[in-house]
């Protein structure tokens, strides 16, 4: 009760003072991180702040400037906002904006701030916050793809709280339109509709710059992770996740096979064909492996035109036949060299399959790699298994 009361003594021209002191700050920050790279959305997001605090200068001037700016530009800069929001969530998706959703309520709230009462314009305003609310918190929830962090919780909980403030503020003055007899009028609404539009900017301003970070740190990830030429995991990652699986062996019956994969005669390739013709097979071996591997499966590159291809719950028999079926497929592939001759490419896998407890993964990738070798002085394109 203690804190209704003291929510509802709250001075007023102070909040708005500390919520234009608010928006301008995040303006700065987000306009700093936006200078830097121009990360998608954050533009919108940083006019939309700025006008924000710029909405509220103007209705704080209300008996200094004219009507005009303190009332129809002030409340329709406040509409734009959440017009702008939602450009930027759009474009932060890389995906066309439904114009009228967005911006209907700004061409509407001039109409209905021709009146003088300000409670009903108060109700207006918020009935029109009501629906811009909703909208943007379904755009939030519903982002693609799907944000891997937090950021999207922190707009969702401000676009939340926008829209029960509004639905307060709104009831609340029509029930009772007595209570706001002025802009700066001293009551719990009131201080409630400015302590929500202080904590929903910064959550906003927050809640965006996560959501450009997380997206960041995942595309950091994937590149430090895979092979840039065949998009396959890089070796670092592959070998990882060659320890992971070797170690839940303890817990799985089921043996886990390698297949160390090396094209025959690569350099050859190179050499007559030239280099790009030789990154093209990279490639076009890549997919090839990809296609055959069963959905829990890996395949990566070791380095050079090496790949390591890893088969959990599957034995050596298993594993062989799928050795030899991918061999079948590459030696079966035909592209464009080049010189734009046909090319063929054969490959030579030696086979390693283990069981719990039996071997570490050094020990597996050594004798996989004996069988290759193995297989390459049998003459190549053929498949060997480890003794
Ligand atoms: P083998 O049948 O015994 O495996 O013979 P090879 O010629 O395939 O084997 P070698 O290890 O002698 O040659 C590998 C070649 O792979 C040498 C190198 O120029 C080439 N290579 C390694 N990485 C790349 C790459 O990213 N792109 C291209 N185009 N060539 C690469
Ligand atoms: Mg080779
Ligand atoms: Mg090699």
């Amino acid at each position: 009760m203690s804190m209704m009361l003291a929510i509802s003594q709250l001075h007023i021209p102070t909040l708005f003072l500390i919520l234009i002191a608010t928006s301008l700050t995040m303006t700065a920050c987000t306009l700093a991180m936006w200078r830097r790279d121009r990360p998608e959305g954050l533009g919108y997001w940083t006019a939309g702040i700025a006008l924000l605090g710029l909405a509220f200068v103007l209705i704080g001037l209300r008996d200094q400037i004219s009507d005009l700016f303190s009332i129809f530009l002030a409340n329709t800069l406040m509409i734009a906002v959440f017009a702008l929001y939602g450009e930027g969530l759009m474009q932060f998706q890389q995906r066309p904006a439904n114009r009228w959703l967005l911006w209907w309520p700004v061409a509407v709230a001039p109409l209905l701030l021709i009146t003088e009462s300000l409670p009903l314009r108060v109700v207006s305003m918020s009935g029109l916050l009501l629906y811009q609310s909703l909208l943007l918190l379904i755009i939030t929830l519903r982002l693609q793809p799907p944000p891997t962090g937090r950021g999207q919780y922190f707009i969702a909980a401000a676009f939340g709280m926008i829209f029960l403030t509004a639905l307060y503020r709104g009831t609340g003055t029509l029930l009772n339109p007595d209570i706001m007899p002025s802009v700066m009028a001293a009551n719990t609404i009131q201080a409630v509709s400015y302590l929500t539009a202080i904590i929903s900017t910064i959550l906003l301003g927050i809640g965006m710059i996560l959501l450009i970070k997380e997206r960041t740190d995942a595309q950091t990830l994937q590149l430090a992770l895979h092979d840039e030429l065949t998009s396959l995991p890089n070796r670092r990652y592959i070998l990882e996740v060659l320890e992971r699986l070797v170690a839940g062996l303890q817990r799985e019956p089921h043996p886990l096979s390698l297949l160390m994969v090396d094209i025959d005669h690569f350099k050859h390739i190179n050499d007559t064909q030239g280099h790009e013709t030789g990154d093209q097979a990279l490639r076009v071996l890549a997919n090839t492996l990809r296609l055959g591997l069963r959905a829990q499966d890996h395949a990566g590159r070791l380095g050079g035109e090496e790949f390591l291809l890893i088969l959990p719950s599957t034995n050596a028999e298993g594993a062989l036949q799928l050795a030899e079926r991918l061999r079948l497929n590459v030696e079966q592939q035909v592209f464009t060299g080049g010189d734009g001759q046909p090319l063929q490419l054969t490959i030579s896998i030696g086979v390693c399959s283990m069981g719990a407890g039996e071997i570490d993964s050094q020990q597996a990738i050594r004798q996989a790699d004996q069988a290759l070798y193995r297989a390459k002085q049998l003459g190549r394109n053929q498949v060997v298994a480890c003794t």
